[in-house]
């Protein structure tokens, strides 16, 4: 059982990740190899305290340095659902990996692909988040991936592999041919619509029944990530104290809500990572 798990490895997550080892925590930080695609696209920064005109690249470079220095491994780990059980917290991802946590600190950023209408509804009915965990449901099957980067086309062709027929929508330049079962649309549907399940891709010109839909992408909007979990306007609700209505689930950074900045993210990753030590010292 681990103190914390940190969701993310932004700036919020990385600070988070550094005060919870400064304070001898036992913690694991998911995320992805290359810390942030929203810090290296930065072009400069300019109002990052102690840093005079930094690259996004050179930013990430430097957490990824410190993250070395303090021997804090990120886990390359894409999160599918967080569940509150009575005292801890049990982290499923994408590579079928399961982890429990005492606490969590929820640092997924916001969404940089905009949910397709239609999509949150159909969440769990038709809709899914995760190839590992629901792929073999759709075995032999038609069904839709819709994928935001190259870094998920394994999970594409895993789906490939199970489905009778793949609707493959890349969403990035260069794609991979999955194979002959499918087909590939490069272009973004207008919606999702259904009944009880969702049943077809509406596009302007045609509409493409499935009996399953894969949304491949980075980060998933917070309350379809945690089961219960209030949110306002798609960011997580929060205390001063980075607490949210779920008892030992905290979030920082983007995902809370304006200004995205990251100063704000690494003010709210630490302030974060101070109230679980509280929580865990069972001060909170
Ligand atoms: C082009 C650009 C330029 C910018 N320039 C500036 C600037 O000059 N100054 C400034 O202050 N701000 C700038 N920003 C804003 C800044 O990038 C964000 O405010 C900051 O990155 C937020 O940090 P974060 O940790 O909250 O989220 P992010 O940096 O978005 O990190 C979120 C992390 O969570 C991971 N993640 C998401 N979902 C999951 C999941 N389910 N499982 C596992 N990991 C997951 C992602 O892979 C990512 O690593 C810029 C943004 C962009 C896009």
């Amino acid at each position: 059982m681990w103190d914390c798990i940190v969701i993310g490895s932004g700036a919020a997550g990385v600070s988070a990740a550094l005060t919870l080892k400064a304070n001898g925590k036992n913690f694991l930080l998911l995320g992805s190899p290359e810390l942030s695609g929203k810090i290296s696209r930065a072009e400069r920064i300019l109002n990052y305290p102690g840093l005079s005109a930094v690259t996004g690249a050179e930013f990430c470079a430097a957490l990824a340095g410190q993250l070395k220095d303090m021997q804090i491994p990120v886990a390359d780990e894409r999160v599918t659902g967080v569940y509150a059980m009575k005292d801890f917290f049990s982290v499923l991802t994408e590579s079928g990996a399961s982890f429990e946590s005492k606490t969590v600190i929820l640092a997924t950023g916001v969404e940089a692909v905009k949910p397709v209408p239609g999509e949150t509804e159909f969440v769990g009915r038709g809709v899914s988040y995760c190839a590992t965990c629901d792929g073999f449901l759709y075995k032999g099957k038609t069904i839709a991936v819709v994928c935001t980067s190259k870094r998920f086309e394994h999970e594409a062709k895993y789906l490939y592999d199970l489905a009778g027929k793949v609707y493959f929508l890349p969403l990035y330049k260069s794609p991979a041919d999955l194979g002959e079962k499918a087909e590939k649309i490069v272009r973004k549907p207008l919606r999702i619509e259904g009944g009880l399940r969702a049943e077809k891709l509406v596009f302007d010109d045609r509409e493409i029944p499935v009996d399953g839909i894969f949304m491949l992408k980075e980060s998933v909007s917070p309350a379809v990530l945690v089961g219960g979990l209030e949110t306002e306007n798609g960011h997580v609700k929060t205390g001063r104290d980075m607490s949210t209505n779920l008892k030992g689930l905290f979030a920082a950074g983007d995902c809370t809500g304006r200004p995205y900045q990251y100063a704000k993210a690494a003010g709210e990753g630490n302030v974060a990572a101070h109230s679980v030590c509280e929580f865990l010292a069972g001060r909170a």
